[in-house]
C-alpha cells in the first residue's frame, strides 16, 4: 500500500477518513505491515503483505488477524486486545492489570 493510496481510503463502517496509519513495515515506497484505525468507531484494520484489510465486521475473521496482531503485539500495545467496534477477544497483561485495578477500588 502506498501513502497516495492510503489518502483515498476510509472507514468501511462509517466512512471516516483519514485513518490513522501506522507503519510498522516499509519497503521503498510501499508500507508492507501497518495498522489503520478509525478515528470514529475505534476499528482497526490491519495492512498484511501491503494490502489493507479495509472489509465489513461480517467479513472479519479474528482467527486470520490474530497471528498478525501477536506479531506486532509489543508495538500496538494490548488496547486492539479489548478495542472497541470491531472486538479480539480480551486477554494479555494489560486486560489482568486494569482488571486488577478495579477490584482495588
Ligand atoms: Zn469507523
Amino acid at each position: 500500500m502506498t501513502k497516495d493510496l492510503y489518502n483515498k481510503l476510509a472507514c468501511p463502517y462509517d466512512k471516516s477518513a483519514p485513518l490513522t496509519l501506522s507503519v510498522f513495515r516499509i519497503a521503498g515506497e510501499e508500507i508492507v505491515q501497518g495498522l489503520l484505525e478509525c478515528p470514529s468507531c475505534e476499528r482497526y484494520f490491519p495492512i498484511i503483505g501491503g494490502v489493507p484489510v479495509l472489509l465489513p465486521d461480517e467479513y472479519r475473521d479474528p482467527k486470520l488477524e490474530m497471528p498478525f496482531l501477536l506479531q506486532w503485539r509489543e508495538t500496538i500495545g494490548e488496547r486492539l486486545f479489548r478495542g472497541h467496534g470491531f472486538r479480539m477477544p480480551p486477554r494479555g497483561k494489560a486486560v489482568e492489570t486494569a482488571a486488577t485495578a478495579d477490584e482495588a477500588l
